[in-house]
């Protein structure tokens, strides 16, 4: 990564702070690097752009292109701003949609597909694009811990935040026995999840 990118990119985690938008954390960023390095992934579809930050961490890469969704448009400016400013529009295609209403014919097919929008919408989101992935490619969902919320549902006092665990736990039974995938949850960041599929 080239200097005035690291430096574009902690004032990315500066600005996420301040504005409490939730980016990956260090330790989510440095395992999808070493999954991209060690599984020679070219071609990266990211689910949930915010403001480019892992979209640029990921495409700083050498040989590596990303394609990222964001359905917010303040988001999707941001981000395209700061794709410019790392230099990396080339290397990162930004679209401007819904993930779970848009089309997904003309995108492509992709090494590693990473999951990072509505938590409630895993779900629908892995089954819809898991399909762009080829076998041997890799799926990696983030936020299926939620702060330790996961495992004790009780602590939560609302509705929709318990309907939201419900639906992360769901997730992640439904994930963890499905054959056609290797899957393990990593206890980084907010909890990550690594799908292979075989
Ligand atoms: N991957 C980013 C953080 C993404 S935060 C990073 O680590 O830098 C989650 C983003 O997903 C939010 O900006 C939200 O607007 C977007 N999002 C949520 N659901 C979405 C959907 N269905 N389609 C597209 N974007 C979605
Ligand atoms: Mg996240």
């Amino acid at each position: 990564m080239r200097q005035f990118q690291s430096e574009l990119l902690s004032r990315l985690e500066h600005e996420a702070d301040q504005l409490r938008i939730p980016i990956m954390k260090p330790d989510g960023i440095a395992l999808l690097r070493q999954l991209i390095h060690i599984g020679k992934v070219k071609t990266v579809l990211e689910i949930g752009t915010a403001i480019g930050y892992s979209a640029i961490a990921m495409a700083s890469m050498t040989d590596v292109t990303v394609v990222s969704i964001e359905r917010d448009e303040i988001m999707y400016e941001k981000a395209r701003n700061n794709c410019d400013m790392a230099n990396l529009s080339d290397r990162i295609q930004l679209i401007f949609a819904d993930a779970l209403s848009m089309d997904i014919f003309a995108l492509g097919s992709f090494d590693l597909l990473f999951i990072d929008a509505a938590k409630g919408q895993n779900l629908p989101l892995f089954q819809k694009f898991a399909c762009l992935v080829s076998p041997g490619g890799i799926i990696v969902i983030d936020n299926l811990l939620f702060h330790g919320f996961v495992a004790n549902p009780e602590t939560i006092i609302s509705r929709d935040r318990r309907q939201m665990i419900h639906k992360i736990q769901q997730f992640t039974e439904w994930i963890l026995a499905n054959a056609n995938y290797d899957t393990h949850i990593y206890n980084l960041g907010d909890g990550i999840g690594v799908c292979y599929k075989k």
